[in-house]
């Protein structure tokens, strides 16, 4: 579902309106939720839901984190009024429900970028703050929580909290990351990255082997701002993997931005289109493509930041069934013994898909209690549903993550095993105590109250 109410001052739910059903990115399920749209933030108290509910950006995570089925939702787009800006620093101040596409839209024409974004931009600055995301400058600039100058925290028993990194810091720390179970931010204060233009140098390098892929990270991130590597989950074997290795920095170039072009997946189809077949296919074609197209680049920053972006409603290509995305970061001192094995394992099941993406990430301590980074190597890749098949290979995944002392990302998840997330998760018990109790979600239910 893409809730997009607009604003719309004051008005809030008269009566309780029949539930929606609401799905995440990954389509796994499509239950039925009490939703409520709020618009207004200085209005008090939150609507009340017989169950405990939750904040609800814009549905772009994954798995259950974004999801109550047991209880309700707030819907958070109608929070979408800018509320200060100042040219000179740079510190913009808005509703928690603005997409980061409207910041962008908005403040690139004025010289101004978002210091830290993930591979969408149709995901709210709420939801963005409370998954803590990262992007492809983590090595440089750590995560969007890292940039964030303050904060105001509603909680349902009508306390609202203002919070910054001198201000009730720990109340800042529990909610970047926070999965929404602190409470609902309203509205947040960001420092915008200053660029010259719309523009990046980039470059694209295809690489043969895993070594070649980590010597590239380690030479890159001290002089690029932007690093992310596709690879082929599917080809190769012992010591070889093959990827392409992209870079970037922001360019000084001022020219006005061509016209982006998006087009949408018609329909759901009936079966998942990704198969071994299509997947070894489109992964020859793909290499290739970009084999011909290494070197050196200036492009647009819209396609650089968000190639998905393009294709509205890609997710619908898994099928009705829907997919799965499987992200983990696994620590420096061993992710090159831990990356290898956990791609063999993948290869050896001959399941995956187009999307799998390796990154390194840097040391900056994380700005939340349970922020998902660490110094090491990040994974991520796409599963198409197929139940039992699926669920036995990530057994087998979670198993290498856990001898590595690494996590896996809760925005993305809808099945860890819990004792993996707790173990992943060292600063869970002081979490708990900053915990709204009419705050829960599918996730909080499956990993943090069991
Ligand atoms: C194509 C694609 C690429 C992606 N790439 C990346 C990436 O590179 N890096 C990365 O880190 N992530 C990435 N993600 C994940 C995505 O950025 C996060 O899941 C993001 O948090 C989703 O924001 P949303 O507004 O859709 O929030 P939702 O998914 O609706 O909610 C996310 C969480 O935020 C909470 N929340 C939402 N609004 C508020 C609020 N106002 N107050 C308090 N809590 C709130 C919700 O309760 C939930 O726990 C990607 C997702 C997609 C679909």
């Amino acid at each position: 579902m893409n809730a997009s109410p607009r604003a719309a001052a004051g008005t809030e739910r008269l009566a309780a309106p029949p539930p929606r059903a609401v799905s995440s990115w990954g389509r796994l399920s499509q239950l039925p939720h009490e939703t409520h749209a709020l618009f207004d933030r200085t209005r008090l108290p939150l609507p009340s839901t017989q169950a405990p509910a939750l904040p609800f950006g814009n549905g772009r995570s994954y798995g259950d984190s974004c999801l109550n089925s047991q209880g309700a939702l707030w819907l958070m787009r109608g929070l979408d009024r800018y509320i200060a800006f100042d040219p000179d620093t740079g510190v913009l101040e808005c509703e928690s429900g603005v997409l980061l596409d409207d910041i962008i839209s908005t403040l690139l024409p004025r010289g101004w970028f978002l210091p830290v974004t993930p591979g969408t931009r149709y995901v709210t600055l709420g939801g963005a703050v409370a998954n803590d995301v990262h992007g492809k400058n983590h090595h440089r600039a750590g995560t969007l929580g890292h940039h964030v100058l303050g904060l105001t925290l509603l909680r349902t028993d009508g306390t609202r909290i203002e919070c910054s990194p001198t201000a009730q810091a720990d109340w800042l720390s529990a909610t970047i990351g926070g999965l929404g179970l602190t409470g609902v931010i309203t509205s947040v204060r960001l420092q915008m990255l200053r660029v010259r233009g719309a523009w990046i140098d980039g470059e694209t390098l295809p690489f043969g082997t895993l070594a070649d892929f980590f010597a590239l990270s380690a030479q890159s991130e001290a002089s690029h701002d932007y690093i992310v590597s596709w690879i082929d989950c599917v080809h190769g074997g012992a010591g070889e993997t093959r990827g392409v290795f992209f870079r970037g920095n922001h360019a000084a170039e001022t020219r006005a931005a061509p016209a982006s072009r998006t087009r949408s997946l018609p329909l759901t189809p009936p079966v998942s289109l990704v198969n071994r077949l299509s997947l070894r296919a489109f992964n020859s074609v793909y290499f290739r493509m970009q084999q011909a197209r290494a070197g050196r680049r200036r492009e647009h920053l819209l396609p650089f930041f968000y190639p998905l972006d393009g294709l509205l409603g890609w997710n619908r290509i898994y099928g009705p069934r829907g997919f799965y995305q499987y992200q983990c970061v696994v620590p420096r001192a061993v992710q090159a013994e831990a990356t290898a094995e956990l791609l063999a394992a993948i290869r050896h099941s001959g399941r995956g898909s187009f999307l799998a993406v390796l990154k390194t990430f840097g040391d900056r301590p994380n700005a939340g209690m349970l922020s998902f980074p660490m110094a090491g190597t990040t994974l991520a890749l796409d599963f198409p549903n197929e139940g039992a098949v699926t669920e036995a290979l990530f057994l087998r995944l979670d198993a290498v993550v856990r001898e590595a002392g690494g996590r896996l990302y809760p925005a993305k998840d809808a099945r860890m095993p819990r004792e993996l997330f707790l173990a992943g998760h060292p600063r869970l018990a002081e979490f708990q105590r900053y915990r709204d109790p009419g705050i829960a979600s599918d996730l909080s239910r499956r990993l943090l109250d069991a």
